[in-house]
């Protein structure tokens, strides 16, 4: 539809274009356009136009702007990506629905709208969801430059931990042994393999494994990848004296598996053990559990000591990364 325009020579666009939103005159909803040398800038008021520009009708099209969950709601929801899934944590279902519907209709790449429905709970640290739009919890997600399929009611993921992940991955030393206890569908285990590590990962949920295997493949490292399903404390006995690197990510228990961490641990090994702690006293608790299962008979040296994320009021995730050098 034609529509009131300021023609000017295309160098003259920019300056025109700010001259006249100077004014409030440009219209958002039309693209301003180039023909023949010359920029069309859709305008609200011809009449106001300063002197010295020509206004013409032109056929601008009209602009394709991106619709969001907040423009659609009229407020801002809080939620987060995983894959085409999109998370909420909403108390009221009816809320839910109505956030998920306008995440549905807007420009958000989703399948899926889940909410949370339970804690994280159990051994395999899963979570019930209700699923508020669509139907697959199954969804593939990159990570820095890693794909990983999972399955969001089967296995334990958060893309919270992207940072913190790629901030081990990055340590990793070509052909270097890297195990990781609790591996889940391979966030750790597929980057280090791709680093360079030659990488043994288990879990005691199987399908995470089976995920975790597919992964592999998915990401060119299976050849690097040794994915074994079963508690890590039997997982763990034909690889004693074998890690270079040693991943313990279970926060609330990892201390229970210190033991097997030491087992595991070559003569010269860094633990990054993952720890919940309350903030008055991050990092001691950790410590303490590692040098009380690795010493004597190794040397401990904490090499770093970080806040992951906050978990609860006044509790946080640590991450203490400890080297083990054999006396
Ligand atoms: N590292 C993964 C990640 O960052 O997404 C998963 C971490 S998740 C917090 C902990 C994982 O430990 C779960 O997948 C759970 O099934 C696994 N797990 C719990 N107890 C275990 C055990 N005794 N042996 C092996 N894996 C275990």
């Amino acid at each position: 539809m034609p529509v009131p325009c300021v023609r000017v020579p295309t160098e003259d666009g920019e300056a025109t274009r700010r001259r006249l939103a100077d004014d409030d005159l440009v219209v958002d909803e039309y693209a301003i356009t180039a023909s023949d040398g010359d920029l069309y800038i859709p305008v609200s008021d011809p009449e106001a136009v300063p002197e010295g520009l020509d206004v013409e009708d032109f056929d601008a099209p009209e602009r394709e702007t991106p619709t969001t969950p907040a423009e659609l709601l009229g407020f801002e929801p809080t939620y987060e990506r995983l894959g085409d899934v999109v998370i909420l944590d909403e108390d009221d279902p009816e809320r839910a629905r109505e956030i998920a519907a306008a995440v549905m209709e807007s420009d958000v790449r989703a399948e899926t709208v889940v909410n949370r429905a339970s804690k994280i709970k159990g051994t395999e640290r899963t979570r019930d969801w209700d699923v508020v739009a669509g139907e697959s919890t199954e969804t593939v997600h990159t990570e820095y430059g890693c794909e990983f399929e999972l399955d969001l009611a089967e296995v334990y993921f958060s893309p919270r931990l992207a940072t913190e992940r790629h901030r081990v991955v990055e340590q990793v030393e070509d052909g270097e042994h890297a195990f990781d206890m609790f591996a889940g569908v391979g966030p750790y285990a597929v980057p280090m393999a791709k680093a360079g590590a030659e990488v043994v990962a288990t879990d005691i949920n199987e399908t995470a494994i089976e995920y975790l295997r597919r992964n592999a493949e998915r990401n060119d490292v299976s050849e690097r990848v040794t994915a074994i399903a079963g508690d890590v404390r039997e997982t763990a006995e034909d690889y004693e004296d074998w890690a270079d690197r040693i991943v313990m990510n279970l926060p609330h228990t990892a201390d229970e598996f210190l033991d097997t961490a030491v087992a595991l641990a070559g003569d010269d090994c860094v633990i990054h053990f993952y720890d919940i702690q309350h903030e008055d006293d991050l990092y001691d608790p950790g410590e303490a559990a590692i040098r009380e299962a690795a010493e004597p008979e190794y040397e401990v040296t904490v090499e770093n000591e970080r806040t992951v994320r906050s978990y609860a009021p006044h509790e946080l995730n640590v991450v203490v990364d400890a080297r083990l050098t054999r006396r």
